[in-house]
């Protein structure tokens, strides 16, 4: 059992395709209500712009804003929770085989998400990846997830921090050197970050070392 390990995961885009396959059939869910893939996509990037934390509810009162017949809030909402009742076919195929490992292991998994709470917490829970997680932290900006890492790491020899932005993983470099930062790169992009650990999947990531 190692017990000197803890490992802190970043959820969308890292254990989780946010981005593509889940972004997809979100759209295709709001396409049959008549709304466009145009304005779905253009009214998630006002939401960015305007720094509002993403939720659904707040997507769909953007959305009403450019429909000549408002979609009913609360129906669709609803709607939208029997549509998507289990998001585990979301999380990347290397995913539970990992957290399986870390729990044999005895070393402690964190999830450190950005964004709205209350959403990030709905998708987590329908993955179906709460038995693997010892605790889920939700940051509130960009470049703020160590301020909820560095009081927990302390007490462990060896700290792994997996995330897709380079922004969560640059404070580090300063704050505490030690920790192993691992850059996921799921689309597999031209990636220079020669600070950290560039990889692809999580199955490469030295768990007995
Ligand atoms: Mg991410």
């Amino acid at each position: 059992m190692d017990r000197s390990t803890i490992c802190f995961l970043d959820f969308d885009n890292t254990l989780f395709d946010a981005s593509v396959a889940f972004w997809n059939d979100y759209k295709k869910f709001f396409v049959k209500l008549g709304v466009t893939p145009q304005i779905c996509d253009e009214t998630y990037y006002e939401l960015k712009v305007a720094h509002l934390k993403y939720r659904i509810d707040h997507h769909l009162r953007a959305m009403n804003r450019r429909l000549p017949t408002p979609l009913p809030l609360d129906d669709v909402h609803r709607e939208f929770a029997d549509a998507f009742p289990d998001l585990s076919k979301y999380l990347f195929a290397d995913v539970f085989p990992f957290l399986k490992r870390l729990q044999t292991l005895g070393v402690p998994a964190l999830i450190v998400s950005h964004g709205d709470p209350d959403w990030q917490e709905y998708k987590v829970n329908a993955t179906g990846l709460l038995p693997y997680i010892d605790e889920r932290l939700y940051s509130n900006e960009h470049g703020d997830k160590y301020t909820f890492i560095l009081p927990r790491a302390r007490a462990y020899q060896r700290v792994l921090f997996v995330d897709d932005d380079v922004r969560e993983l640059d404070p580090f470099v300063e704050t505490m050197p030690t920790v192993e930062r691992y850059l996921m790169n799921r689309r597999k992009k031209e990636s220079q970050h020669a600070a950290h650990h560039c990889i692809t999947t999580l199955a490469t990531i030295p768990l007995d070392a």
